[in-house]
């Protein structure tokens, strides 16, 4: 039986990864749960039915509320951002599934490296903040990071068997998001209701606007540097609108290995699960007659610009990821408020990243603190621009 620590338990990811779980139930278990606490009913079912044997959520008073809804005997109930650390540090489990939204991740990510534990990643945000330190403590405590990341999970498949040597680069592909064909001067009108209309897959508020503006690509670039160890150049990006291709691995032969499936976040959440074995996944089967025709294009970064400034992060490196993932959370935190509007998101980074000089990135505290002085510069700037409205 393999005991699961699931961080963002109430999520997209989370609750998927939970069916799987009953999919699954002479296999897995859960040892503990994590979210925000914004939905207390929900953690309470989850509780009754999965039985966990602790739970952290961040929000003090949902504990309260929780302990009333959960007669003992029942889980051990955690607060605050040290519980989160400590049910991912303390409580036994075979694999620790991060499904955070955001920086909120990485210090309960860090604390599951740190105990030993293998983490299966979805929360990207926590490597573009803190990729090297996060994949060298990985290699010190010999825990493996299995990605969960459809792209990666698939680029992941693609290098099985294969020598890293031989690698040339890989090619992450890219739905293009609702606004792919959108003209560029339309952008500027563009709502909360249609950036959340995302083509071809159903996920979080923050990852359905990070796929309208094309950051997540830009986060997944990053993601896919530390991940797999690669010179930014070895990371090209191709816009497939089918999202059949999930990503492809080209090496030195010139011989290009791709992987493919439906757009279903279970195939690669149970790889990471059961990886390295795998299971026949509940889920609908790949027909390609049935979709006829897979298409290719390269990506816009005159009309998706935060495609330009990941990359150009990255490049920098050091603390310029940090900046860039979260001037980036709080711009789509300000859009999904109505307080800016859709252009203003990559505005607002490249304001933020030209106005913070570059540092070397040494230590977690030191990624916690050029976080949060991010976050407050970009803060101000919605301000001046809500007050101005
Ligand atoms: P979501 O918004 O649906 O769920 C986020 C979860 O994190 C919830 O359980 C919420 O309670 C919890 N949470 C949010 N903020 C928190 C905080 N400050 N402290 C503690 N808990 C907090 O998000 P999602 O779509 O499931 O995405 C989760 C992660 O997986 C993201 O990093 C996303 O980029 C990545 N990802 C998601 C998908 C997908 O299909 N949804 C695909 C690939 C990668
Ligand atoms: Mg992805």
């Amino acid at each position: 039986m393999k005991r699961i620590t699931l961080l963002g338990a109430t999520g997209s990811i989370g609750l998927r990864t939970l069916e799987l779980v009953s999919s699954f139930s002479e296999e897995f278990s859960v040892a503990g749960l994590a979210a925000r606490g914004s939905n207390v009913e929900l953690i309470a079912d989850l509780c009754r039915k999965y039985a966990p044997r602790a739970v952290a959520v961040l929000n003090g008073a949902a504990v309260d509320r929780l302990a009333r809804l959960l007669p003992p005997p029942r889980p051990e109930l955690l607060s605050g951002p040290q519980g989160l650390v400590a049910l991912a540090r303390d409580l036994e489990a075979d694999i620790v599934v991060s499904a955070l939204v955001g920086g909120a991740g990485l210090l309960p990510t860090m604390a599951a490296i740190e105990a030993g534990r293998i983490v299966a990643l979805a929360n990207k945000e926590t490597l573009v903040m803190a990729g090297s330190l996060m994949t060298a403590a990985a290699r010190r405590h010999g825990v493996p990071l299995l990605p969960v990341d459809s792209e990666h999970s698939a680029v992941f498949q693609c290098l099985v068997g294969h020598n890293k040597g031989d690698l040339h680069r890989i090619l992450l592909t890219a739905s293009g998001g609702p606004f792919r064909e959108l003209p560029k001067e339309q952008f500027a009108r563009v709502t909360v209701e249609d950036a959340l209309r995302h083509p071809t897959w159903k996920m979080g508020a923050k990852i359905t606007i990070d796929s309208a503006t094309l950051m997540n690509k830009g986060l997944e670039i990053i993601e896919a540097r530390w991940l797999f160890d690669l010179k930014p150049d070895q990371v090209q990006v191709l816009v497939h609108p089918q999202s059949i291709v999930h990503s492809m691995v080209e090496y030195i032969d010139g011989s290009v290995i791709a992987q493919l499936g439906v757009a279903d976040m279970g195939v690669p959440i149970l790889y990471a699960l059961t990886y390295p074995e795998r299971r026949p996944t509940p889920a609908a089967r790949l027909d390609l007659t049935r979709i006829g025709q897979l298409t290719f294009f390269e990506p816009d970064t005159e009309r998706f610009p935060c495609l330009r400034l990941a990359r150009a992060a990255l490049e920098c490196g050091g603390s310029a990821p940090v900046v860039l993932n979260a001037a980036n959370e709080m711009a789509v935190a300000a859009f999904l408020d109505r307080k800016i509007g859709f252009t203003r998101i990559p505005e607002l980074i490249e304001r933020v990243l030209a106005e913070v000089p570059v540092g070397e990135l040494r230590s977690i505290e030191e990624c916690v603190a050029i976080d949060a002085d991010a976050r407050r510069r970009v803060q101000r700037s919605v301000d001046t621009l809500a007050g101005g409205k």
